[in-house]
């Protein structure tokens, strides 16, 4: 069979590249020196992208190729892409939902543990040497603790789950009221008001952008923390990072940022906050099965069977 074209708007590992290499003719516009020029030679003839979650398509870009069909992102978050225009220009829109909801929950609960019982303090304490000295300030309990969740979704729900199993108790906030057990709280203010942990899991994008202001960080106040593992369009960071200084709010353990892979040397000085490079579904088996959809889904289409996982 003829390879059809992509274009490649993402780093993209190894095992995701081979088997796009074996079925596709991949054009690297993310490294490509001259986009201009690439999209002048190519872009006539493009039918499908590949991306990443935290990568975007822009309009602009996507006017430029006319032959477009299918865009894959690498990730369930889909807020790089413009979807309506999209389905008002027929292109389909895939992601990988599922797979890594149980990695990313994992890393949700980590930041839980770690902002309470102050382990990477501890840790670094131990490193240099100061146990000999002396014992290791005392940190937070979780059991009997109240986790809010915002967006209780695929991975909202793993999360609270692995909570409860810590001897916590759950509340969710979200546009709609579920039918779960966990109380619905329908202001998000209300809810940062009742909990010591603060838990953002929605999707990223215009609708959500700065979900988490100042108003949001001071009614979650000095018993609270903020753990991000969403997107970090969600948090306004500027505010964060303030009430950070000022301990407006106790903590926050965070996997995401507004400009990734660029953090506010602000925020790194903040002894009160646990910082990870986003590796939310950073294992080799998640990622493996996230480039088994992408790969799939464009075969699925480009052979005219249904998508395995479609947005749009
Ligand atoms: P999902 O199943 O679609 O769940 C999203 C939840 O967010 C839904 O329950 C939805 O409920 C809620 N929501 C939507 N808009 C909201 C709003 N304005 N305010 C409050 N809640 C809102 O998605 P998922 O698979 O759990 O993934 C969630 C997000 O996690 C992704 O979009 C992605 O950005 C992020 N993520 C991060 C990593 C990482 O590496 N850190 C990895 C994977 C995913 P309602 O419709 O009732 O509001």
């Amino acid at each position: 069979m003829e390879k059809t074209p992509v274009l490649i708007l993402a780093p993209l590992p190894d095992f995701l590249m081979q088997p796009l290499l074996a079925a596709h003719v991949c054009h690297d516009y993310f490294h490509a020196a001259d986009k201009a020029a690439l999209l002048g030679k190519v872009g006539a003839e493009i039918r499908g992208i590949v991306m990443a979650g935290g990568s975007v398509s822009p309009v602009p870009l996507l006017e430029q190729l006319p032959k477009l069909e299918i865009i894959s992102v690498f990730g369930v978050g889909y807020d790089g892409v413009p979807v309506d225009w999209c389905k008002a220009h027929g292109i389909r829109v895939t992601n990988t939902p599922d797979v890594l909801t149980e990695d990313v929950a994992d890393t949700a609960s980590a930041l839980v543990l770690m902002t309470s019982r102050k382990l990477i303090a501890a840790n670094r304490f131990l490193h240099a040497g100061a146990w000999t000295k002396g014992a290791f300030p005392l940190a937070h309990a979780l059991h009997g603790k109240l986790a809010g969740i915002v967006g209780l979704g695929r991975i909202g729900k793993a999360i609270a789950h692995r909570l409860e199993a810590h001897g916590m108790r759950i509340a969710y906030h979200g546009r709609t009221k579920q039918d779960v057990s966990w109380e619905y709280v329908d202001s998000l203010v209300a809810l940062a008001q009742k909990v010591d942990f603060l838990i953002v899991a929605c999707p990223g994008g215009a609708a959500t952008k700065h979900l988490i202001n100042a108003e949001v960080l001071t009614a979650l106040g000095t018993k609270g923390t903020l753990i991000n593992i969403a997107r970090g369009s969600v948090v306004d960071e500027a505010a964060l990072i303030t009430a950070l200084q000022n301990g407006t709010i106790r903590g926050a353990g965070l996997d995401v940022f507004e400009n990734e892979p660029h953090v506010p040397e602000a925020l790194m000085q903040c002894e009160n906050a646990v910082l990870l490079p986003h590796l939310g579904s950073g294992t080799h088996e998640t990622r493996a099965e996230m480039a088994r959809l992408v790969v799939e889904n464009l075969a699925a289409h480009f052979s005219g069977t249904a998508l395995l996982t479609p947005v749009c």
